[in-house]
């Protein structure tokens, strides 16, 4: 997410300070445990004695603009244990929060505005009923969520709030979500036989349909069409590994648990891989290099496995298998530079290509203060190499944020986040600069005057995993791929059963050129087959019937742009390859 607006975060998280004074006026049963900000509004988890049901967030949500005039000014005090057990007497969700401040050494404080009171670090609206318009929010749903989010604690009621800074943002953002519901990609999926999970299989492994795969391999036929042309060469690591490596790499233990657990097998551990990057610094150790290897781009589209949480999994953006555009570029300090902007250009081709017109680059670094502790010790090289990266984004006119601290153990970050067709937010990708891993992994090169170095590594994968970037396309196209992407690229449909034979020879013209063409010779009605033809998205639709066989053509026409009329068979076959081959 890129950094919001503070004085936003101050509002939505004062209106979570206001949800649960209104719900506590009209539920005084309840106890309120923790309610921050969050991207779109804001949320507040309870425990209610009764349920309560969707119906009533309108009562509460009233109530809350009743009493937001009143709230002219919050106010913080510090206070100690005793008084704050005492004013959270009976709430041991409070309770416990105020131990753990206490345990931590930090200063306990009570926020007070109208006649409600809460525990909090603060972060507010000075004067909430001044700076927050009153139709600028609203509550928008109701959840379960665990406190603490541990599945082994009780399960709290969560009530979600949107809020903007005007009724007119916050109108807009309830719409793009409206349409965000019929873009659906899960629904989509269904509808266009893109996917499928099966119990059998397992939660969060998804199957790739027909339909499905035929994306999914045109997005690996473009990305390894780019690479090569970029000088990456292809290779190919098993799914699994020793313990023993990713111990070398740190996954073990610090990441074990977004790992699936270990296979014991002939008195070792094994590990299904979770990332690709070990494997790929084996196949640079595999054989000695010496600086004319570098730079080396080694790419895969890898297949990963992650432990995510049960309850986490979400269609296919979240999900335990991923097949990752992946790549390492191991390089000298010297040539990073152009490896950097070379990687960044590719994002660029990439964006024009899927018609992706906005996007940030979220730039991450470190904090000089936290060496040797978050980030590897090696301040020279932090501050060379987040200099290259901070010129290149510069020279290339990138959009981007720099955000402190962010950065990750062995280097910069940049997190590439991208707007759907719609306006929705989605984080497809990480590039990072690793100049930690190299070292752990002993990858050695021998330099121009003989000396052994390591080379600097960097991780890339533009079109992100097929799983989260399929899920992506398939809401900003709304399932109306373009042709070069579309599952089934072209429907046959003769007019009339003596239309057949025509209809079967255009069809197996098109497959002989490898265009995905499907030739409906059902007994169902012309009518029919047309409509079928619409509702699978289809980009393009020929028909044949007596009067184009007697012209010597055929009649086609577009999902986007309607009737195009006769044409003979070769100019259709001209158009298509012309249009497939521009990836339009
Ligand atoms: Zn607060
Ligand atoms: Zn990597």
């Amino acid at each position: 997410m890129l950094p919001t607006d503070p004085q936003l975060t101050a509002k939505r998280h004062t209106l979570a300070h206001l949800l649960a004074a209104a719900v506590l006026e009209l539920f005084p049963d309840a106890k309120p445990t923790i309610g921050p900000a969050i991207d779109n509004g804001f949320y507040y988890d309870f425990e209610f004695a009764k349920p309560i049901a969707e119906t009533d967030l309108k009562d509460i949500e009233k109530r809350m603009r009743k009493l937001l005039p009143s709230w002219k000014a919050m106010k913080g005090k510090e206070v100690d244990e005793k008084a704050a057990k005492e004013a959270f007497n009976g709430n041991p969700y409070k309770l416990e929060l105020i131990d753990e401040i206490i345990a931590k050494k930090e200063p306990l404080t009570l926020y007070t505005a109208g006649h409600f009171t809460d525990l909090c670090r603060g972060g507010h609206s000075e004067n909430p009923a001044k700076e927050i318009a009153a139709d600028s929010f609203k509550l928008h749903r109701l959840a379960g969520a665990y406190w603490r989010g541990d599945e082994k604690n009780k399960q709290l009621t969560r009530i979600y709030g949107l809020a903007f800074n005007t009724k007119d943002e916050l109108d807009a953002y309830v719409n793009m979500m409206k349409e965000a519901e019929k873009r659906d990609h899960r629904k989509i999926g269904k509808e266009m036989d893109i996917f499928e999970f099966d119990d059998d299989v397992g939660p969060g492994l998804p199957l790739w349909l027909p339909n499905g795969a035929a994306i999914a391999e045109e997005l690996e036929k473009l990305a390894k069409e780019t690479e090569f042309s970029g000088n990456y060469q292809r290779v190919r690591t098993p799914h699994l590994a020793k313990d023993s490596m990713y111990l070398k790499s740190g996954h073990l233990p610090y990441y074990e648990d977004t790992m699936f657990p270990p296979m014991e097998y002939e008195g070792g551990k094994y590990y299904l891989k979770a990332m690709n990057c070990p494997h790929h610094h084996k196949i640079f150790a595999a054989r000695p290099k010496s600086y004319r290897d570098l730079p080396l781009r080694l790419a895969e589209y890898g297949t990963c496995y992650r432990h995510e949480k049960s309850g986490e999994l979400f269609g296919l953006m979240r999900v335990r298998m991923l097949e990752m555009n992946d790549a390492h570029i191991y390089c000298t300090e010297e040539q990073f530079d152009d490896e950097f902007r070379a990687v960044n250009d590719m994002y660029l081709k990439y964006f024009k290509i899927f018609g992706i017109d906005k996007y940030v680059m979220r730039f991450s670094t470190h904090e000089s203060g936290k060496l040797g502790q978050k980030y590897v010790d090696e301040p020279d090289l932090w501050k060379k190499t987040e200099d290259m990266v901070r010129k290149v984004l510069v020279d290339s006119n990138i959009p981007f944020v720099e955000v402190a601290n962010e950065a990750a153990f062995y280097g910069p970050k940049i997190d590439v986040q991208v707007w759907s067709a719609i306006g929705r937010e989605f984080t497809l990708a990480t590039n990072q600069v690793d100049f930690a891993v190299p070292k752990r992994f002993g990858l050695e090169y021998v330099a121009a005057d003989g000396t052994k170095k390591t080379p600097l590594c960097i991780h890339r994968a533009p079109l992100g995993t097929h799983e989260r970037f399929i899920g992506f396309l398939i809401e900003h196209y709304g399932g109306n791929f373009p042709l070069w992407l579309a599952p089934v690229q072209v429907a046959i449909i003769p007019v009339m059963e003596t239309n057949n034979a025509a209809a079967q020879k255009v069809h197996e013209s098109l497959r002989a050129l490898m265009i995905r063409s499907e030739f409906d010779s059902s007994n169902a009605g012309f009518g029919k087959k047309v409509r079928n033809a619409k509702n699978a998205r289809i980009p393009y639709t020929i028909i044949i019937g007596d009067k184009d066989i007697a012209d010597g053509k055929v009649t086609l026409e577009s999902r986007d742009k309607g009737q195009i009329g006769q044409l003979t068979v070769e100019e259709v076959l001209k158009r298509f390859t012309e249009e497939i081959r521009g990836r339009r």
